[in-house]
């Protein structure tokens, strides 16, 4: 018998009629022997238009109370699911997130599970009961720190696609599955866009070694392995294309070139919480040069005021802006050992009048900032060059 969390989204859990599907799924599966501990999302949309409210109320509502009234629709959905099974015959009982309380050290991206309240699902299981437990609040890796904190057997992830593709399904054509996909590709795609798992989701089954299988809540097609790195999976250029239009792009103009302008410019970006993603700076050649860096969306103005009250000090003629920009990259492991995939990206850009704004590349992947109209154009055309011909994996 083995111990499995499984994860259902908010499309999964949707209406009445999801929620049945959902029950009927996990009763399935409680019959064929193994313990099971179910984390359900608010029914999609629920938390949008929640924050709504709160944004109704006040511009910056608190965050410990849009906490509390976020956490209102995973408590709907933990207690219909469990009436559910319940009616269907199959033992369970609901939990909210403060009644099996995990706790960790908080450091984002390093975060380590430090202690698991777990006697109540424990007890639970051992009851031969269902466990239904809604998210944590103010925690987005629920199903993977429960599957870590619980040394469970494997974590499953339910969405509404047959798992992680190549590229977002809704705008790329010809995307397709990926069979298995490493920790690693998977956190960058998580990181650059691809809404299918959360980044730390992915960082706490990396960390703890859990296996999660990410497929769809709608059909029993086997869905995508996340799994630790294989040698074969090397051999692939580029395993998948990913975009962001969540950032917005802030440049210094003509600002003298001394030493200490980076620090002046990002210590009071960093301080406000605000994470810089891109950066780029101008050689100069008369003293004075261009900074341009992006942000979230969402941070744009806080991060424009910061440098507004700075722009003056530091000697800047202006601060330009654009919030029409989104980001495109192409992620793969097999960048580490082949030389020439940026070029090749910057290319099949090129060839449809693509202007790049920006580029940063790592390890095993190359982003660039284009303008906001051409992101679907973008990402199809980069699927074609490195994904479009059947090879890769998957
Ligand atoms: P859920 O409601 O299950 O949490 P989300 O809407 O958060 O689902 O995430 C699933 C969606 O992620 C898919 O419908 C798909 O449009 C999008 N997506 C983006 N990139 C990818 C990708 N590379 N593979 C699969 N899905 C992707
Ligand atoms: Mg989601």
């Amino acid at each position: 018998m083995s111990l499995i969390v499984q994860k259902y989204g908010g499309t999964s859990v949707g209406d009445v009629a999801r929620i049945h599907n959902v029950a009927a799924r996990v009763a399935a599966c409680r019959a064929r022997g193994d313990d099971l501990v179910v984390v359900v999302s608010a029914m999609a949309g629920e938390t949008n238009r929640l924050l709504g409210l709160a944004a109704e109320m006040c511009s910056d509502a608190d965050e410990r109370e849009k906490d509390v009234l976020v956490a209102t629709g995973e408590q709907v959905t933990v207690a219909l699911l469990a009436i559910a099974l319940k009616a269907a015959g199959c033992p369970a009982v609901s939990f909210l997130g403060h009644q099996v309380r995990i706790a960790t050290d908080s450091a984002f991206g390093k975060a380590r599970i430090t202690s698991i309240d777990d006697s109540r699902i424990g007890a639970a299981l051992a009851a031969g009961k269902v466990v239904v437990v809604a998210g944590f609040q103010g925690v987005d890796a629920d199903d993977n720190m429960l599957a870590a904190a619980m040394h469970a057997d494997g974590c499953e992830i339910y969405t509404d696609v047959e798992g992680v593709f190549t590229s977002d399904p809704r705008i790329c054509p010809h995307a397709r599955k990926l069979e298995r996909i490493s920790y690693d590709e998977m956190l960058e795609l998580a990181s650059l866009g691809a809404k299918v798992l959360q980044i730390r989701s992915v960082e706490f089954a990396k960390r703890y070694g859990v296996p999660l299988h990410v497929r769809s809540t709608f059909t029993d097609t086997e869905g995508t392995r996340v799994v630790e790195e294989e040698a074969s999976m090397e051999d692939v250029l580029v395993s998948g294309v990913t975009y962001d239009r969540d950032e917005a792009k802030i440049t210094l103009v003509r600002v003298p070139d001394q030493p200490g302008l980076a620090a002046r410019v990002f210590g009071p970006i960093a301080d406000a919480n605000i994470s810089v993603d891109m950066i780029i700076q101008n050689a100069s050649a008369d003293g004075t040069t261009d900074l341009t860096f992006t942000v979230p969306k969402a941070d744009f103005r806080r991060a424009l005021g910061l440098v507004e009250a700075h722009a003056r000090d530091l000697g800047a003629t202006g601060v330009r802006t654009d919030a029409d920009v989104a980001k495109v990259s192409i992620v793969g492991l097999g960048m580490r050992s082949h030389a020439g995939v940026a070029a090749k990206m910057f290319r099949a850009l090129a060839d449809v009048g693509i202007n790049i704004q920006m580029i940063s590349t790592s390890e095993i992947k190359t982003s660039v900032v284009v303008d906001a109209k051409y992101v679907e154009l973008a990402v199809r055309v980069l699927h074609d060059a490195f994904l479009g011909g059947g090879e890769g994996r998957g």
